[in-house]
């Protein structure tokens, strides 16, 4: 069966691994191990078959499972195209409320420019936000909506101000 998470536990500190016996190990494709030698798995040097440490490979793995438990930060919108927690463009957001608790915070990705959201608990938005400007949007929300229309008198009463001053 194939395990989505490595137990990193399964790496014998003192032995050494080649490759194969990694992907043996786990029961993953050697690709995969592989792509964890380029993204800083160490090896004991760099003569074929490549050889990894029972410790560095446990070490890895801790890492790399710490690594994908990341969440963002206050101020961060997870971009899924980039696969990574960033601060949108301009630091701002919208808010979109969803329900009278939870809303979304929607920002634009600075290095690709897709739309990021997060879901947020409205009673958590000031925490979950940071310092980014969040703009609120339409939606369910009343918050904020006034019993009474505004009355602006001063502008209804300038188009006729202004046509009597035309010559
Ligand atoms: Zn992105």
């Amino acid at each position: 069966m194939k395990t989505r998470h490595p137990n990193p536990r399964l790496a014998k500190t003192y032995r050494t691994y080649t490759v194969v016996e990694v992907a043996e190990l786990y029961d993953i494709h050697r690709n995969t191990v592989r792509e964890w030698i380029k993204r800083g798995l160490p090896t004991i040097d760099d003569r074929r078959p490549l050889v990894v440490r029972g410790h560095d490979l446990a070490a890895f793995l801790v890492a790399r499972r710490s690594r994908k438990k990341r969440t963002c930060q206050p101020g961060e919108l997870y971009c899924v195209r980039c696969r990574a927690p960033r601060t949108p463009a301009g630091d701002m957001a919208d808010f979109e409320p969803v329900s009278a608790t939870v809303g979304n915070l929607i920002g634009i990705c600075p290095v690709c420019d897709c739309l990021m959201n997060r879901r947020v608990n409205v009673a958590k938005l000031g925490a979950v936000s940071g310092k980014l400007e969040v703009t609120p949007t339409q939606g369910p929300s009343r918050i904020g909506d006034s019993p009474e229309p505004s009355v602006n008198s001063d502008f209804t009463r300038e188009p006729e101000t202004y046509a009597k001053s035309q010559p």
